[in-house]
């Protein structure tokens, strides 16, 4: 087993919040050298949720600022909280708590993608950012009263919902005004050994007179976080008249999203029927 192999397969062991692994524990002794390389961490129990943020219950991240009462919080909640502690109402954002931020960057834990097949060790301080991107992360079904969460949804929309799931070639969705969604993709391909993508075109309010139409990709995510591309086109107006070149966010759940960049579709073009013709390419 090479280095690199051995360090990213390598378990916490112990079931405390945090031990380090840096002796062996039969022979009290060193390690060989994959040991050497972790030994100046301290593993961390991914289980471990005292030490993360009191207010997201993520992982912090490099900063971690406390109140004058030592109450503590990351960065993206003290800016959520308006800068006043969540706890007394002090205000938050100013004093950096560094004991606290040197302990958690010597520590190193796993993802919580673990169960999914994730074997990367990060440190606990990027473990958040891993998370986010975490190629094993996985997807829920967006379909109302459906609890499927796993790592290929698009074999599960073709198997238990092959009524509602739109084909990505086909030339154009009907999308109705209500809808606030449409499920978009790939046909199977026997001989693909990859997982096909998912899209939703969102249909989404927010917006005084009409609605704003965007894509999201459900996974996979593409290599290198790459960014998927599209040309939207909502068809039956003057050619072009309405029409999007946008990049598709990759997320992994509705909830909380919203678009940056979306096609506004005035209420007048919904037609008599109220839909409209919604034609997508990818790439
Ligand atoms: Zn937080
Ligand atoms: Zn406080
Ligand atoms: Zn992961
Ligand atoms: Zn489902």
């Amino acid at each position: 087993m090479n280095k690199k192999s051995a360090k990213r397969t390598r378990v916490p062991p112990a079931p405390a919040s945090w031990s380090s692994p840096s002796k062996n524990p039969s022979t009290g002794r060193k390690g060989d050298d994959d040991e050497e390389v972790v030994e100046k961490n301290i593993w961390m129990d991914p289980d471990a949720q005292s030490v993360d943020c009191g207010i997201c219950f993520m992982p912090y991240e490099s900063e971690v600022f406390m109140c004058s009462n030592g109450h503590a919080a990351c960065g993206k909640c003290c800016l959520r909280i308006n800068r006043k502690c969540w706890c007394c109402d002090q205000s938050i954002g100013d004093i950096r708590c560094r004991p606290v931020e040197n302990i958690l960057a010597e520590m190193n834990t796993v993802c919580k993608f673990s169960k999914y097949g994730c074997a990367e060790v990060v440190k606990y301080v990027e473990k958040r950012r891993h998370e986010e991107t975490c190629p094993r992360a996985p997807y829920g079904c967006p379909i109302d009263a459906c609890s499927y969460v796993g790592l290929d949804l698009h074999a599960h929309l073709l198997d238990d919902h092959d009524d509602t799931v739109n084909f990505l070639r086909a030339t154009r969705v009907t999308l109705r005004k209500g809808d606030p969604f449409r499920v978009l993709v790939q046909k199977r391909n026997p001989d693909a050994t990859g997982l096909g993508s998912v899209f939703l075109l969102l249909n989404g309010g927010g917006v005084l007179a009409g609605r704003s139409l965007s894509l999201v990709c459900l996974g996979p995510r593409p290599e290198g976080n790459g960014e998927i591309s599209y040309k939207m086109e909502v068809r039956g107006c003057q050619p072009g008249e309405l029409s999007l070149a946008a990049t598709a966010p990759c997320i992994r759940e509705l909830e909380g999203f919203e678009a940056k960049k979306f096609l506004f579709v005035p209420d007048a073009d919904w037609g008599p029927f109220g839909s409209v013709a919604v034609s997508i390419r990818i790439g």
